[in-house]
């Protein structure tokens, strides 16, 4: 067995070390001399066996080609970047101008662009702050207009995020206590009315984001809301800043403040296709006490997150725009195309009609017609676990790829990946 010292010195895997890291090639020439063992390779192969197993960052989060047809599918990182926004966050990786005035040479407000990105985006709002998520927004806001004191809300949205996190135990964190209204399927201006007093920090609506209540219903729109005399919090979720026609019922940040809401909370990696942030927008006094509360400090955000999001804002359309927008018929052509590339190399493939969703950050019940490449079942596993994983979704014995969550110049590279799993 060669020494692992010797190995190392190979000049190839030194540079690869300067680039990645010793540690990770250290273990890349363990694995190698483990497959020594085994008998799979020779010795003398141990150093060309590390090179090749070396992984292409030194990080271990890999990325994976989303065909699940969930477009904001968080456990695989909700909305994938813009080239726009990828190249701003590369560019702003090094020492930046993120808090600093190169005219004058003194500090500035952190994150200044992307902030007036956001307000040239919403004029409707008086001023907006950034911080790391939708939740630590809310965690602020209650902290700021409620600790000590009330927030009253509706039984029908009191709404479990994911992973076991709720709203109404995030809020309660705060020291702001719940003045729950109304029952689970309906809730009346009266309701609200007749909670808020002195107490009252806040009202706030959350949107129901991953569910939907059907049949005897009722919920009382921002708009009624507004002359209770208390401020009104939105947290529209998907962070759509304007009303997007295909999906009728989501709600926008500048549908909310023209209705009246005083301040509007919302993600940056749903449905605004950008990284993950918290977005704050709506009167100017109540976004200053949040920005000014030395919570903020805390939840503030990072130089990456504010390029990739002034990118996202200014920037061309987003993958998760596009994907929305997406040709049913387009995408039954690409699936074809796929599947006979398939075929021709002796794969069980076909294209067939699928059904697409928004996922979790936003749009429940909402199916957008689509097309996906359907393959044996088998082949869910080995595509997962292979060198550019393929997640798709198991559905009646067959896995499809959907190809509403692929962008188009990936279709060839995702034939050769299914080609190749299959030999
Ligand atoms: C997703 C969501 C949240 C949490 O947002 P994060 O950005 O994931 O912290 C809060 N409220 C609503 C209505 C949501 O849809």
């Amino acid at each position: 067995m060669p020494r692992t010292d010797a190995v190392l010195a190979d000049p190839r895997l030194e540079g690869m070390a300067e680039r990645l890291g010793r540690g990770v090639v250290k273990d890349a020439v363990g694995r190698a001399q483990e497959r020594v063992r085994r008998g799979e390779i020779e010795p003398e192969d141990v150093a060309d066996a590390a090179l090749a197993a070396l992984p292409a960052h030194a990080a271990t989060i890999r990325p994976v080609i989303n065909m699940t047809g969930v477009l904001l599918h968080t456990n695989l990182g909700r909305a994938p970047l813009s080239a726009a926004a990828v190249d701003a966050a590369v560019a702003a990786a090094g020492a930046t101008d993120v808090e600093f005035d190169l005219a004058t040479g003194v500090r500035a407000r952190r994150g200044r662009g992307a902030m007036e990105a956001l307000a040239r985006a919403v004029p409707a709002a008086e001023a907006v702050h950034v911080v790391n998520n939708n939740a630590a927004a809310l965690v602020l806001v209650a902290t700021v207009l409620a600790a000590g004191r009330e927030i009253v809300i509706s039984r029908g949205e009191l709404v479990e995020i994911g992973d076991g996190f709720r709203i109404p135990d995030l809020l309660v964190s705060t020291g702001a206590r719940l003045r729950e209204v109304g029952t689970t399927n309906r809730t009346s201006l009266a309701d609200y009315r007749d909670a808020v007093g002195p107490d009252t920090g806040f009202v706030l609506k959350v949107h129901p984001s991953n569910f939907r209540v059907e049949g005897f219903t009722g919920s009382v729109e921002v708009a009624e809301l507004t002359g209770l005399g208390v401020p009104v919090v939105s947290d529209i979720g998907s962070g759509l800043l304007e009303r997007e026609p295909l999906l009728p019922d989501e709600p926008d940040a500048a549908s909310a403040l023209k209705a009246g809401a005083d301040l509007v909370t919302a993600s940056g990696d749903k449905l605004l296709g950008g990284p993950q942030a918290g977005l704050l927008l709506g009167r100017r006094d109540l976004v200053e006490r949040c920005r000014r509360h030395p919570l903020a400090r805390a939840l503030r955000v990072d130089k990456l997150t504010l390029a990739a999001l002034e990118a996202t804002l200014r920037g061309p359309a987003t993958p998760v725009h596009r994907a929305l927008h997406a040709d049913p018929a387009v995408l039954h052509r690409r699936a074809r195309a796929m599947a006979e590339a398939m075929a021709a190399a002796g794969i069980e493939a076909k294209a067939v009609p699928s059904q697409a969703t928004v996922g979790g950050g936003g749009a429940p019940g909402v199916t957008l017609p689509s097309a996906a490449v359907s393959l044996p079942e088998g082949l869910a596993a080995p595509l997962r676990t292979g060198d550019l994983p393929v997640v798709g979704r198991v559905e009646g014995g067959r896995l499809l790829l959907d190809l509403r969550t692929l962008p188009p110049d990936r279709d060839g590279e995702v034939v050769k990946t299914v080609i190749a799993v299959s030999g």
